[in-house]
């Protein structure tokens, strides 16, 4: 049996005890049915453009978010970029071209990103990284031209530039596909559970039978119950 409600509850069994670093993968296990150290291998562009289509496929293609103001705590509510190119899958290798050679790279992956992020600092994390995504290692790499040319890359990670309506201030949040999509999903496993508690306590059904239902029987049976 799967259906929206069966696809969210797994996602969110899987990848609710995860720590954060694992997180997007654990999602995309639990929803593709990968296993999760596959998906930990998959490169963050591959990983978060298979993540895109997957939040498209469960909860339509507009994506609306919300921020709050730094200067006057305002809630702004924004769209989020949903273009058609960050739910195609990107070439496993990018080819760059810096300082007259053309650099060859594959994406980092999960581990990858979680062992720079152990680094002790920011130059040492930099250069672990990039030495982990060339092809043919090299001392003389550009390590700074070649992350920023891998970060424009990646489609499904990017910041967005916002405006307060009520004062001046301008800012940007950073988009990370994988965190808005567990915020999102999570928020609507609560959602699915609560609404079974409530038919289950009123009509005595299995959760089974309850998750079988569409959506609207579902909705239904909630309004007579409350
Ligand atoms: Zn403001």
């Amino acid at each position: 049996m799967s259906n929206f409600a069966t696809d969210i509850l797994r996602a969110f069994e899987t990848a609710r005890p995860e720590p954060d670093w694992r997180r997007p993968a654990a999602l995309l296990a639990g929803l593709s049915g990968l296993a999760q150290e596959a998906a930990l291998d998959l490169g963050v562009a591959r990983r978060d453009a298979a993540l895109m289509a997957w939040r498209r496929a469960l909860f339509g293609s507009q994506w609306r978010a919300f921020a709050q103001c730094p200067a006057c705590g305002t809630m702004l509510e924004y769209e989020l970029p949903t273009a058609p190119e960050m739910f195609a899958a990107p070439e496993d290798v990018l080819e760059i071209s810096a300082e007259g050679r053309v650099w060859r790279l594959r994406w980092p992956n999960s581990r990858d990103l979680a062992r720079a992020a152990a680094c002790p600092d920011r130059d040492a994390a930099r250069g672990q990284l990039l030495a982990r995504m060339l092809e043919t290692p090299a001392d003389d790499a550009p390590t700074a031209l070649l992350l920023e040319a891998v970060a424009a890359a990646h489609k499904s990670c990017w910041s967005v530039d916002l405006q307060c309506c009520a004062c001046p201030r301008a800012w940007n949040v950073l988009f990370d596909a994988g965190e808005f999509l567990w915020r999102e999903l999570r928020a609507a496993a609560r959602r699915i559970l609560r609404e079974v508690d409530a038919i289950a306590r009123v009509y005595h059904w299995s959760e089974a039978e309850i998750l079988a239902m569409s959506e609207p029987r579902r909705a239904a049976y909630l309004e007579l119950v409350s």
